[in-house]
C-alpha cells in the first residue's frame, strides 16, 4: 500500500464520534491555552518524558527483543507511524500501556512487565496498535489529564465533552489496535485478560460469554430501580465488555469485511452502546430527560448553595452549564431546594441505572466546579444519590473516578 492509501485507511477506520468531538474541543481557547503552556515547559526541559523513562524503565532495544519490535514494527507499518519508536519496559503486576506525546520527534510505547508476560504476540499486536493508535490520531493535542487535574478546571459543560470525547478516543484507538492485530479472538481474549487480570490456563476465555455480558448489562439498564453498581460504564474508559462489542460491530462492518454492516450502521450501532454515557439529556426531550434536567437544576441548586450561598463563579458555572435555562435572581432557591424530593422521584421511577449514575457524575462536576467538594456538598450529594435509588457507595466511586487516557 502506498503512504496515502495506509493514510487513507487508518482515517477511515476512526470513530466519527471521535473525530468531530475532537475537532470541536481543538477550538477551545482552555485546550489551546494548555497546549502553549505545555509547549513552554516542554521547551524548559526537551528530553523530559524520555529522560523519565530512561531512569525509571528498562528500555527494550532491537537487539534485546527482536520479537517485540519485530511486532512494534508490523503495526507501525499498518498504521503509516513516521516516527521512530522506543520501547519501554517497566516492573508492574498490572496489565497496562501508555503512549506518549512525541518528544524531539521521537515516539515512546511504554509497556509494563506482566503484559508483555501474559499476552500472546497478536495479543500484544492488539495493544501496541493501540497505542500507537492514540498517536495516528493525534490525540495527545487534548491534553485532558492536565486539563482536570489542572487549578482551572474547565466549565461543567465541557468536562463533559472531554469525557466523551476521550470514551470515542478509546474506541478509535481499539480500532487502530484490531486493524494491527487482525485476528479479532485476539483482540478480545487481550480485553478480557485486561479487564479479569488473568493469564492462567484455567480459563477458557470464550467470546460469545464474555459479549453476553454487555447484553446482560443491557438488559439490566432497561430496567429502572435495577442492576449492579456500574461505576465503571462512566469512567473515562469504557467498561472493556463494552468496548469489545464495539470492536464486534467494528470487525463486522464493511471496514473490515468484504461485506458487511455499512459505516453509518456502524457507528449508529457504537452511539447507541455508548449513548447512555452521553450528556445528552440536557437536551432530550424525552420525558425521563426532561426529569433529569430538572432534578440536575434543582440539585446543582442545592449543591451550589449548601456551603456559603452561591458565590458568583458558582453562578456563572451553573449558566455554562445550563445555557438556555441560565441563572437569574428570580429564580426561587427554597423551592428549588424543596423541590428536590419529588424530581428525586420522578428520576427514580423514569430513568435506568445508568442514567441515574450519570446525573449524580454531573452533579460531581458542579460540586468540583470551586475545585473542592466540602462536606456539606457530599451530604447533598448523597442524599439526592440516596433519593434517586442509588447507593452512598455509588458516589464514593463517581467521586474518585480518574481522568487519564492510556
Ligand atoms: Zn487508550
Amino acid at each position: 500500500m502506498t503512504k496515502n492509501k495506509i493514510k487513507q485507511m487508518v482515517e477511515t477506520i476512526r470513530c466519527t464520534n471521535d473525530l468531530s468531538l475532537f475537532e470541536k474541543l481543538l477550538l477551545k481557547n482552555e485546550i489551546t491555552q494548555t497546549n502553549a503552556w505545555i509547549q513552554k515547559e516542554a521547551k524548559k526541559s526537551p528530553m523530559s518524558i524520555r529522560r523519565h523513562l530512561l531512569s525509571t524503565s528498562v528500555r527494550l532495544t532491537e537487539n534485546m527483543s527482536p520479537e517485540v519490535h519485530a511486532m512494534a514494527n508490523d503495526c507501525i507499518e499498518r498504521l503509516g507511524v513516521e516516527l521512530p519508536l522506543e520501547l519501554y519496559v517497566y516492573s508492574s503486576p498490572q496489565f497496562n500501556a501508555a503512549c506518549f506525546k512525541p518528544e524531539q520527534e521521537r515516539l515512546y510505547v511504554m509497556l509494563s512487565s506482566s503484559l508483555l508476560e501474559g499476552f500472546t504476540q497478536q495479543e500484544l499486536k492488539y495493544v501496541i496498535g493501540h497505542e500507537l493508535g492514540h498517536h495516528i490520531y493525534r490525540h495527545h493535542e487534548i491534553p485532558i489529564g492536565y486539563l482536570l487535574k489542572g487549578e482551572q478546571r474547565p466549565n461543567p459543560k465541557m468536562t463533559l465533552e472531554l469525557f466523551a470525547w476521550s470514551r470515542y478516543a478509546e474506541i478509535s484507538a481499539d480500532r487502530a489496535g484490531a486493524y494491527c492485530a487482525e485476528n479479532f479472538q485476539a483482540v478480545a481474549s487481550a480485553l478480557f485478560k485486561l479487564s479479569s487480570g488473568l493469564t492462567t490456563n484455567l480459563i477458557n476465555f470464550d467470546l460469545n460469554d464474555f459479549l453476553q455480558q454487555v447484553d446482560e448489562m443491557q438488559v439490566v439498564d432497561a430496567e429502572p430501580g435495577e442492576g449492579a453498581p456500574m461505576g465503571d460504564w462512566f469512567s473515562t474508559h469504557p467498561f472493556s465488555p463494552l468496548r469489545v462489542k464495539a470492536l464486534d460491530f467494528f470487525h463486522q462492518s464493511e471496514l473490515m469485511q468484504e461485506v458487511g454492516l455499512s459505516s453509518q450502521d456502524l457507528e449508529a450501532q457504537v452511539q447507541s452502546l455508548m449513548g447512555l454515557m452521553e450528556p445528552s439529556y440536557v437536551e432530550g426531550k424525552t420525558e425521563s430527560a426532561e426529569a433529569m434536567r430538572r432534578l440536575l437544576f434543582s440539585g446543582a441548586i442545592s449543591i451550589a448553595s449548601a456551603s456559603g450561598g452561591i458565590s458568583e463563579a458558582e453562578k456563572k458555572v451553573f449558566e455554562e452549564f445550563f445555557g438556555e435555562y441560565s441563572f437569574n435572581d428570580e429564580l426561587n432557591i427554597e423551592k428549588l431546594i424543596a423541590s428536590i424530593d419529588y424530581r428525586a422521584e420522578k428520576v427514580k421511577n423514569l430513568t435506568s441505572h445508568s442514567q441515574k449514575y450519570q446525573l449524580i457524575r454531573d452533579l460531581i462536576l458542579i460540586a468540583k466546579a470551586d475545585n473542592r467538594v466540602s462536606k456539606k456538598e457530599r451530604e447533598v450529594l448523597t442524599d439526592i444519590t440516596i433519593k434517586i435509588g442509588l447507593t452512598a457507595e455509588d458516589v464514593e466511586v463517581a467521586l474518585s473516578a480518574e481522568y487519564e487516557l492510556d
